[in-house]
This record gives structure tokens, C-alpha cells and sequence, in this order.
């Protein structure tokens, strides 16, 4: 089946952290969404738009390219991806007020830290090396930053590197891998975006209508 391109596209994640806030947002906002866990689509009852359950790492893509014209993902995922291209294909067109976390570097508790300078000639593990390296330059550190797609707690138990940078929203997780935050990266919540590839009148006004119902339901969470 071809994409309806008379409905809107939202980008929403498939499963964890924010599907459920993400879904939630959008029923607020008066959508029937039916759809079982397992799906990969759904198109919303009462409303032309369709909802494409995907990775929240490919949301970037998917909207910058064009083939959804909204989506809502973690700004730590949109600033990463942001930093590997060359033109910015998205607008952020409001904070949604969940998903709230940090990236932060982490160092084993057994090691002394003194500040920024302390990682200089170590090794950073980190699934935002863009982030990360960025961090690290605009302070002068030369750290080397070694790449891993997930668990990155693990890093240090491994000896792969003594240091992490990851996600952190209460901290258990770090201390239960013998580690203690020390830097912060980048504070993040789930944003909505939109493409920057311009819409048909038609599309362009089913947006502006979702956009205010969702204005309508943010401002009463304020
Ligand atoms: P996917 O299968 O879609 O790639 P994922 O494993 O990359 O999922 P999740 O762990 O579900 O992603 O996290 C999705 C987003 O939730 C993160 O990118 C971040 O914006 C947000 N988030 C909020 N709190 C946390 C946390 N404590 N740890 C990790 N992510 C968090
Ligand atoms: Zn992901």
C-alpha cells in the first residue's frame, strides 16, 4: 500500500520510554488512535492523519526527509542527529513536557574526579559520541570517545573504558553499576518537530489544527 499523502504522517516510537506519554498526547488532543501494541501503523478514527510506529532513532530521518511530517522524539536523539548533518531538516516546534532525562558523564566511584580535566587522555564510552565530543571540545579535553550501541554501564566493569556517558533520569541505574554522575551534557524532554519540506495547502492545514489542539492541551498542563 502506497502512503496516503491526503492524510498527515506522525512519527511516534514503537515501544518504550515515550510511546505511551507519545500516544497519550495525541488521544488528549482528540485523536481515536486503535491500534494494538504490535502494530506498525494506525490511522487515527476521527482525524486525517496516520501514525507510524517506528525506532525513535529513524524519527530524525523520517521527518527530515519528509516522509512523515511530524514526529516526537527525545531531544538528546534529534541533537545527535542534528550534529551528523549537514542541513537541519526539522523545526522543533514545542517542548512536550515528558521524557525528561540527562546525559551525563559518569565516573567509577573509586576514582578521584577533579573536574573536566581529570578525563583528559581517557577513554569515554558513549551512545552520543557527537554530543560528547562536542562537550569535550568546547572545553579543550582530548578524551577519546569508543562508541557502543547500548549498555553502556557496562563499559567500565568490561574495562572497555573507566568512563560513560548516558541517559540518566534518577541516577539507580548508575549507582547500581558502581558509578556517580560528574558531568552534564545535555538536559532533554521529548519535543514535537516538523519537516521542514513544505506541505500542500490541504496537509499544511490538517497540521495547523493538530498543532493548536496540542497547544490547547500543553497549556493546560502548565
Ligand atoms: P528504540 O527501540 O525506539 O530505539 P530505545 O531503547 O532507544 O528505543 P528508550 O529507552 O525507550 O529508547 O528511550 C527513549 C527515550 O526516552 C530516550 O531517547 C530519552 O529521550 C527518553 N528517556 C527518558 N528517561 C530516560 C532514561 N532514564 N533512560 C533512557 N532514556 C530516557
Ligand atoms: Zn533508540
Amino acid at each position: 500500500m502506497l502512503v496516503d499523502r491526503s492524510r498527515l504522517h506522525i512519527a511516534l516510537q514503537r515501544s518504550g520510554r515515550l510511546s505511551d506519554l507519545s500516544r497519550d498526547l495525541l488521544r488528549e488532543s482528540g485523536l481515536r488512535i486503535e491500534a494494538g501494541k504490535n502494530s506498525l501503523s494506525a490511522r487515527a478514527a476521527n482525524f486525517p492523519a496516520d501514525l507510524m510506529f517506528v525506532r525513535d532513532d529513524d524519527i530524525p530521518t523520517f521527518v527530515s526527509d519528509g516522509a512523515c511530517e511530524l514526529g516526537i522524539v527525545g531531544q538528546n536523539v534529534l541533537e545527535e542527529f542534528a550534529l551528523g548533518s549537514n542541513e537541519r531538516g526539522f523545526d522543533v516546534l514545542a517542548e512536550l513536557g515528558f521524557g525528561q532525562c540527562s546525559l551525563r558523564i559518569a565516573a567509577p566511584e573509586r576514582l578521584p574526579y577533579e573536574g573536566v580535566q581529570s578525563l583528559s587522555g581517557q577513554r569515554i564510552a558513549t551512545s552520543y559520541p557527537r554530543l560528547l565530543r562536542r562537550f569535550l571540545d568546547e572545553r579543550k579535553v582530548d578524551a577519546e570517545v569508543v562508541q557502543m550501541k547500548g549498555a553502556v554501564e557496562l563499559a567500565p566493569r568490561l574495562e572497555i573504558a573507566p568512563y560513560i556517558c548516558d541517559l540518566v533520569s534518577t541516577g539507580a541505574t548508575l549507582e547500581a553499576n558502581g558509578l556517580r554522575p560528574v558531568e552534564t551534557v545535555l538536559n532533554s524532554q521529548a519535543v514535537l518537530i516538523r519537516t521542514r519540506k513544505p506541505l500542500d495547502e490541504e496537509r499544511e492545514a490538517i497540521a495547523g489544527q493538530l498543532l493548536s489542539r496540542i497547544d490547547g492541551v500543553l497549556a493546560t498542563k502548565e
